[in-house]
């Protein structure tokens, strides 16, 4: 898409990332054609979405002429593992403000999984008690970044700005480009629906190509009616930011509230059997806070009847495999 090309890019990730059938797991659940896009494989740091956003986040900060990259998320957040990736890649400073936001615990939680990765990457790591200690916490970098004269640059939670959602408007792009070179309709895609700017940056370049594909989201942080008018908004930012007018966006978010459980980063039962069953079937792993429970709507939505057998699906693997280990105790069970 022509308008992408305005915008500052570093290239982070390994693209693009495959197409890959489920055939094991279609015919388990004898249902609808199931594929994944592996999101999972972009290669910085472990891989995940994060990096395709981090690709238009980090041409952004050093347009702007940062050195430093301070960012937010819970102890496990995928987001801050690949931002310290990706500062470390492009020899910036990295400050990790990690409150705990998630009621689960474990004895790795605070030190394992992604917050292992953070250290070795070589960010500054605060974990702090809560949203309220970390807003304090940012605080308190950002002046002492300013008075070592450093340029610190500051990415909200998931990276999820307008420009971050670029990052799944050119996803899009090249996914129907693969899907055509495949010979494949896709009816129906799957996606985790966290901070919201991955969906929305899926369904503002749906929108922008003038696309009938459906996406469907399956919330995993917010709650009930939450997640649907936080993706529209977004998606209208980012169609914005491209200067696309006039789109109607109603008829194009869903999201699905049934499958987040007591709520983020909480485990469901229904997660540790879709897992379980993706990593049996096909040897492929999923994640215990997002991917996971997406799944568990993918086949419950299948055992619903929502999709013809003959349809195409194309489930986003947003990555997220670190987190297994800080939550391994629910799967040897
Ligand atoms: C962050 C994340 C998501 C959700 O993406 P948002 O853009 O925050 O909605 C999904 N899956 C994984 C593994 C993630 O780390």
């Amino acid at each position: 898409m022509k308008q992408l090309d305005r915008f500052p890019r570093q290239s982070l990730a390994h693209l693009p990332t495959p197409l890959e059938p489920l055939t094991r797991l279609s015919d388990h659940l004898g249902g609808p054609r199931i594929f994944v896009k592996r999101d999972d494989c972009t290669g910085l740091g472990t891989g995940g979405n994060k990096t395709r956003k981090l690709e238009f986040l980090m041409g952004e900060a050093l347009e702007m002429g940062a050195d430093t990259i301070v960012t937010v998320g819970g102890p496990q957040s995928n987001h801050a593992r690949q931002t310290a990736a990706a500062a470390a890649r492009l020899g910036l400073g990295c400050v990790l403000v990690l409150p705990h936001i998630s009621k689960f615990q474990s004895p790795t939680y605070d030190c394992g999984g992604n917050v292992l990765l953070d250290h070795l990457f070589g960010a500054e790591v605060h974990l702090v008690d809560n949203e309220e200690a970390a807003a304090e916490k940012l605080g308190e970098v950002v002046m002492r970044l300013h008075g070592e004269e450093r340029t610190p640059h500051f990415i909200p939670a998931g990276g999820s700005t307008p420009v971050g959602s670029l990052g799944y408007v050119a996803a899009v792009e090249e996914l129907l480009g693969q899907a055509e070179s495949m010979n494949l309709k896709i009816d129906h895609m799957l996606v985790t629906t966290g901070s919201c700017s991955t969906h929305a940056g899926i369904v503002a370049g749906l929108a922008a190509l003038n696309r009938p594909e459906k996406v469907i989201g399956v919330s995993v942080y917010l709650p009930g009616e939450e997640p649907v008018a936080s993706v529209r908004d977004k998606a209208r930012e980012t169609l914005e930011l491209l200067e696309i007018e006039d789109v109607d966006l109603d008829a194009r978010v869903e999201v699905s509230p049934d499958y987040r459980g007591a709520g983020y980063g909480e485990p469901t039962p229904a997660m540790v059997e879709a897992v379980k069953l993706v990593a049996q079937l096909e040897g492929l792993l999923l994640d215990p806070v997002y991917t996971g429970k997406t799944m568990s709507g993918l086949i419950d939505m299948i055992r619903q009847g929502r999709f013809q057998p003959s349809d195409n699906i194309v489930f986003w693997h947003t990555g997220g495999t670190p987190a297994l280990f800080p939550y391994g105790e629910l799967f040897t069970a």
